[in-house]
């Protein structure tokens, strides 16, 4: 598949601050592509090099073939971003701040009035377009700052979290956008996220550990190689559960057996089948997943 970025051997220091260390990662065509570390992993940083905001002190960077810091105007083309604090102009309505951002991009009269339309259809905003951004909920803003990125038709979009910050029900609804627009419009998505079940539902995942790739991997290949599987068993005593000779917890219902794979989670049940009556078997999850690589949870990772 087509590589829309690709990054090899990238460096960046603050001074002494080694913020990024030699990382390399491609995200390909159409893909849902996650990046995820903590607070200061270097996500901004790396974010900053893509879009030609920051110059890279060593490795190489290419945006659809071209280096950002060769061809900055090609590479604004190519992207669409959404940082972390909306840049929208508060008092102005959401139809002024999308007029005045596309003539940047010398989309103006018919054109933008079509293209307008096209966003406010896939992005839901019709109702809003005369209302000031400044009175609008995090979730409609985060909609704004999404067509914003997107007038200018970029091949990939660089969401940074954007659903931090919001009520779950706000932050189901941008997913079902960002889903939308994959799905849709075929649009390549990289995102930043504190939130484990988003990063579940990526094509590939890259995890940032202090300015360094720690994993990486589709979400099944992490869990299978980070995390074991987790039988709940129910309907039985402890004294049972102890037969079975695996590490277990109890639960509000039952008790949760841990097992290095799934293989070994047949493998228990062929041989206890008296105690296996009434059970469940999950793998692990992202959180787990990112527990286990850095020894440190993603704050909001639970909710
Ligand atoms: P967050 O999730 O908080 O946005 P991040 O993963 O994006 O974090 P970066 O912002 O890339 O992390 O920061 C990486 C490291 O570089 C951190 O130690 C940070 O303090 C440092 N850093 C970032 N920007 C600068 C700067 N302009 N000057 C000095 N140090 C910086």
């Amino acid at each position: 598949m087509e590589k829309v970025i690709e990054i090899k051997n990238l460096y960046k220091s603050y001074g002494e601050i080694k913020a990024v260390q030699d990382i390399s990662f491609q995200v390909k065509k159409g893909e849902l592509f996650a990046f995820l570390g903590l607070n200061g992993a270097g996500k901004s940083t790396t974010i900053s090099i893509i879009c030609g905001q920051l110059k890279k002190d060593g490795g190489s960077v290419s945006i659809g073939g071209k280096d950002p810091d060769e061809y900055p105007e090609a590479t604004k083309r190519a992207l669409g971003v959404v940082f972390q604090s909306s840049v929208l102009d508060k008092p102005l309505s959401v139809y002024d701040n999308l007029k005045t951002r596309a003539a940047l991009y010398g989309i103006m009269g018919e054109a933008f009035e079509k293209r307008l339309q096209e966003l406010a259809k896939i992005l839901d905003f019709e109702a809003l377009l005369r209302r000031p951004v400044g009175k609008l909920s995090g979730g409609q803003r985060r909609r704004i700052d999404i067509a914003r990125a997107l007038l200018h038709k970029p091949e990939i979009l660089i969401l940074d979290e954007p659903t931090t910050g919001l009520d779950p029900q706000t932050r189901k609804q941008v997913w079902s956008v960002i889903e939308n627009l994959r799905k849709k419009e075929g649009m390549t998505v990289f995102l930043t996220t504190h939130y484990m079940e988003e990063a579940a539902e990526a094509d590939y995942v890259v995890i940032l550990d202090n300015g360094k790739i720690a994993a990486e991997g589709t979400p099944l290949q992490l869990k299978n190689a980070y995390t074991g599987d987790f039988i709940t068993l129910y309907g039985v005593t402890e004294a049972e559960v102890q037969t079975l000779g695996a590490a277990y917890e109890k639960t509000a219902d039952g008790y949760k057996i841990s097992v290095p794979d799934t293989h070994a989670a047949t493998a228990l049940i062929l041989q206890h089948p008296s105690v296996f009556k009434d059970y469940e078997i999950v793998k692990g999850k992202m959180d787990d997943v990112f527990l286990a690589v850095t020894g440190k949870a993603l704050k909001g990772g639970n909710e």
